[in-house]
């Protein structure tokens, strides 16, 4: 889907506001001598922009608004060097609190549900806009912040939550101390709305079952809003994004064109309303595809399929480019192996070496299920890896993202 008319209008304004604000961004643009553009060719030429360079911009070099008008920041974490900071006008705010009560909508979340939200607040986004969006939906929050898991099962179970807004490690250790304490049957809820990482079909089902709850992926990122600008219906098709506040395109990470609908590639996001920092299609690194058709829900709203991944995950190993979700793929494809697993790259005696520590599900021969999990990887990927079946449990779980690639190489 090439963008719309009425959006190419919506991109001059926010052209404009950026030239007016002479920021960062805005004597880029007068730079490049861009001032406008007319045509879906005229946006598919636009420079794209990138975390560095809103890095770069640091502090307040992205406000685009006047200072007045601003009235709050949030911050990106920067695994490198300094955090991108982002500036919200109160329309922003509200923007970001609309899309995330139709988030909760697409859930089939009501004003009757009790939302517990366990991503942190402050700085870094995700708390305080699943909070907004319950609050405006007329839910009843419950706003825990992460960890103090004895805590949160005790809320939960008091509160009768019915909802769980987590990231897929913590719902999974939740539900596993859940069964361990066997108070399921003390447990209400009803939904999970899980976002900000990438995780599998298979763990999908294991967190689904073992709660008995339906699980819905909500997709965002910090220098866009935050979480809320995606989740997938009740007919699981991919995640519905907001046409009339972004568009999104994917693009193939080399060649920097954008690709035909169902094609996978990287997604570049422009922001086409937001005053605070807009931004102009921006490289998230996150790759997916957009799902063509129509979903048999009717909304109109473009779908992205589950994120596979980023671009900056892809290891180099033995010369060959290798994803972690191609080793999740293949772990998948063994019943006997859990969902979770740690793969770790290290360099001995001029060699790279691949060790996968595999959890395995039940009771099984460890040596042969990790013979057969090598031999599946070595076609998958070209070369055998040495795999370690271990017992179920004994992988580390994360109340936040969960490491699974520890690249030893560099350290
Ligand atoms: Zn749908």
């Amino acid at each position: 889907m090439r963008i719309s008319d009425f959006q190419i209008q919506q991109v001059n304004s926010r052209i404009d506001a950026l030239i007016a604000a002479d920021n960062f961004y805005g004597k880029k643009l007068k730079a490049a001598g861009i001032t406008g553009i007319s045509s879906a060719d005229d946006f598919e030429a636009l420079p794209f922009s990138e975390k560095s360079d809103l890095r770069d911009a640091y502090p307040l070099g992205l406000m685009t608004a006047p200072e007045d008008q601003i009235v709050r920041i949030h911050s990106s974490s920067g695994t490198t060097g300094l955090p991108v900071i982002i500036p919200y006008t109160r329309k922003d705010v509200e923007d970001w609190a609309i899309m995330f009560k139709r988030c909760y909508e697409y859930a089939g979340v009501t004003n009757r549900d009790r939302i517990q939200i366990t991503p942190g607040y402050g700085l870094w986004t995700a708390g305080i806009g699943f909070q907004a969006g319950c609050e405006l939906l007329g839910a009843m929050a419950i706003p825990m912040g992460p960890g103090n898991t004895e805590k949160q099962l005790k809320m939960m179970v008091d509160m009768e939550s019915t909802v769980l807004c987590s990231t897929s490690s913590y719902a999974l250790l939740l539900s596993e101390e859940i069964e361990k304490r066997g108070i399921r049957n003390q447990i209400k809820l009803k939904k999970g709305i899980i976002g900000s990482e990438r995780w599998s079909d298979k763990m999908r089902k294991r967190i689904s079952e073992s709660l008995g709850i339906e699980l819905y992926d909500i997709y965002g990122l910090t220098e866009i809003y935050g979480p809320g600008i995606g989740i997938n219906c009740k007919y699981n098709t991919g995640m519905h994004c907001w046409n009339d506040y972004l568009y999104i395109e994917i693009i193939d990470p080399k060649t920097l064109r954008p690709v035909p609908d169902g094609e996978f590639g990287e997604i570049v996001i422009t922001t086409l309303v937001k005053e605070g920092a807009p931004l102009i299609r921006y490289r998230t690194h996150d790759l997916s595809r957009i799902i063509p058709g129509e979903c048999p829900c009717g909304s109109k709203h473009v779908r992205l399929d589950t994120i596979m991944g980023r671009t900056d995950d892809m290891m180099k190993i033995k010369g060959v480019n290798v994803f972690p979700s191609q080793i999740e793929e293949v772990l998948q494809s063994f019943p006997e192996a859990s969902s979770e697993y740690q793969i770790r790259i290290s360099h001995l005696d001029g060699k790279d070496t691949m060790r996968i520590y595999v959890e395995a599900s039940g009771s099984v021969n460890f040596q042969d299920l990790a013979d057969r999990i090598a031999v599946k990887v070595k076609s998958a990927i070209g070369f055998t890896p040495i795999v370690k079946v271990v017992e179920n449990g004994l992988l580390p779980r994360s109340e936040k993202k969960t490491k699974r690639v520890i690249d030893e190489r560099y350290d």
